[in-house]
């Protein structure tokens, strides 16, 4: 391909009321957007309003999982994330020109239910990796919170990474053995500890190249893991307040940071947004990697899996061939016990 050498390609940081901030590879340039891109924007906010659009509408399984040409409308706003071309006007301003495609969208779940649907607001656009912090011990890693983090990010399409922390001190058997069980189910598995350095540069080439995320209970280790990679990032991302006490969050979206070793980091309004994303019952049981190969076995077509006759889940838990705990983390959950 022939890049036309005016037009440069850039990651939106952040950005509100059509100013942002892109990082390119000549530096962070202040951005707005082109007339043309701006007219796109506003007709794809109102489209999206009078219910035109279909984006999100339909909450079934094939619409959210098997994205076809209507899914994909036009983004009704450039968001932190979104890949954009933009042509420089001098040395620290550019004009963007065009939005990429993107991979991935972090929605914001609104208080106003039925907004949720025709307004859904993008936090983060094209968020490619979630580390989801537990420490082996102090405080005690809670196995239930793991897996509804995991299944939050089946729902999200973005990829999964548990980091064990504080590897350093004694730690229980079951603590390994659950990251054994982890690990057969496809997902990767870190052991860290920023107080003897074990882990901490495989972690840091996971985050290389990649918009990321850092969640977990408080306590756990996340900002140490933050500093240990690149020092003074842990307040920036909002992962401790900083002395002043006062939220940075004035805008709605996220804020990305970059990494001065490559790759970018999301805020705590990306992790907010993370923590607070609804699965509808009937596609929670897909967002259980294991239970995927007997969706569609059980006698009821629109089981969920909880105390059915003729449930292939169930069947397979007897049967052991699906651990029990993970069984019981989705049933928490699809009852609403554990939102
Ligand atoms: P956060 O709330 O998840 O951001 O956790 P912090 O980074 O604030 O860490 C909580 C506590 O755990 C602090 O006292 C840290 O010094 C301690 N800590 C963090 N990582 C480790 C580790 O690898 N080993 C040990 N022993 N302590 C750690
Ligand atoms: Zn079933």
């Amino acid at each position: 391909m022939i890049n036309d050498p005016e037009t440069l390609t850039g990651v939106v940081l952040n950005g509100a009321h059509g100013i942002y901030d892109v990082h390119t590879d000549i530096g962070v340039l202040r951005c707005t957007l082109r007339g043309k891109l701006k007219k796109a924007f506003a007709q794809a906010q109102s489209a999206k309003l009078t219910g035109k659009a279909n984006l999100y509408k339909d909450k079934s399984y094939a619409s959210r999982y098997q994205r076809n040409e209507e899914d994909s409308a036009f983004p009704s706003r450039l968001t932190a994330g979104d890949y954009v071309k933009l042509r420089q006007l001098d040395d620290n301003t550019g004009l963007i020109e065009e939005i990429l495609p993107r991979q991935s969208e972090l929605l914001r779940k609104d208080a106003n239910a039925d907004a949720k649907r025709a307004s859904a607001q993008t936090m983060l656009a094209n968020l490619d990796q979630v580390l989801i912090v537990f420490a082996t011990t102090q405080p005690e890693p809670h196995f239930g919170m793991l897996d509804r983090y995991l299944a939050i990010c089946e729902s999200a399409k973005v990829c999964p990474i548990i980091c064990l922390n504080k590897v350093d001190l004694p730690h229980n058997q079951s603590v390994e053995e659950a990251a054994a069980l982890y690990g057969r189910l496809g997902y990767t598995v870190t052991w860290t500890s920023p107080k003897t350095g074990v882990g901490i540069e495989t972690l840091h080439s996971l985050l290389r190249e990649h918009t990321s995320l850092f969640t977990g209970p408080s306590g756990v280790g996340k900002s140490s893991l933050v500093n240990a990679i690149e020092p003074g990032m842990a307040i920036k991302t909002g992962l401790v307040s900083d002395a002043t006490g006062k939220g940075r969050h004035t805008t709605t979206g996220s804020q990305l940071y970059p990494l001065s070793d490559g790759g970018w980091l999301a805020d705590s309004a990306g992790i907010r947004a993370l923590a607070t994303w609804d699965i509808a019952p009937e596609d929670l049981a897909w967002c259980f990697v294991e239970f995927r190969p007997y969706l569609g076995e059980c006698f009821f077509s629109d089981c969920l899996h909880v105390d059915e006759e003729g449930c292939a889940i169930r069947q397979a838990v007897e049967d052991e061939v699906i651990n029990e705990r993970r069984y019981m983390s989705y049933v928490r959950m699809v009852t609403g016990e554990e939102r």
